[in-house]
């Protein structure tokens, strides 16, 4: 059956260069990538985005980590990735949440790492199952920013919204 899946790459990644390796990894999936992009993560979405680890202690730095204030690095990659088995295969390949326990072999395994603080460095996100991957995509893609129809669409006109275009 085929799913879709989100996929960040955390500013970890990018601080280290390791799109290109990370992408490659993924590609052994033969899954497509119907959506991407370079993303500014606000507060507001970083919460939204981890709402499940409100009462964790570590809440706080996870959305801090997520922002890029750990790195420097104000940005993360955004992916939707399609086809059978997607999340499993997504998530297999990135090992285990913690860095330290992942099989090297996995793209956390191989770049993951937590600092002496304790923040866990694991250079990606993937959904957990499938009413996640929908949450997380809702949350993070406008329909239009995917090529295919992952879920339901509906036409709404917006008046006197004000929004950016090229000057
Ligand atoms: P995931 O689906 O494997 O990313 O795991 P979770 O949704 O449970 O956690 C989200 C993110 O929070 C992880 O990717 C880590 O960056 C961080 N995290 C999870 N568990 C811990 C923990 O026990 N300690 C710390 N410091 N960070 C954690």
């Amino acid at each position: 059956m085929k799913q879709a899946t989100l996929i960040i790459i955390k500013p970890d990644g990018l601080k280290k260069s390791l799109t290109g390796n990370i992408l490659t990894r993924l590609s052994e999936t033969k899954l497509e990538i119907v959506g991407a992009k370079i993303v500014k993560v606000s507060r507001e979405l970083a919460e939204e985005h981890y709402k499940h680890l409100k009462d964790k202690p570590f809440f706080e730095e996870v959305i801090r980590y997520i922002q890029g204030e750990l790195h420097d690095r104000r940005k993360v990659m955004a992916l939707v990735y399609w086809g059978a088995d997607a999340i499993a295969k997504c998530r297999q390949l990135a090992g285990s949440t913690n860095p330290e326990e992942a099989d090297p072999t996995t793209i956390r395994g191989a770049y993951g790492r937590i600092t002496t603080s304790g923040v866990y460095e694991n250079v990606i996100h993937v959904s957990a199952n499938e009413e996640e991957a929908e949450r997380e995509i809702k949350l993070w893609f406008q329909p239009d920013e995917i090529i295919v129809e992952l879920y339901p669409i509906k036409e709404v006109i917006i008046k006197e919204k004000k929004i950016r275009v090229w000057a």
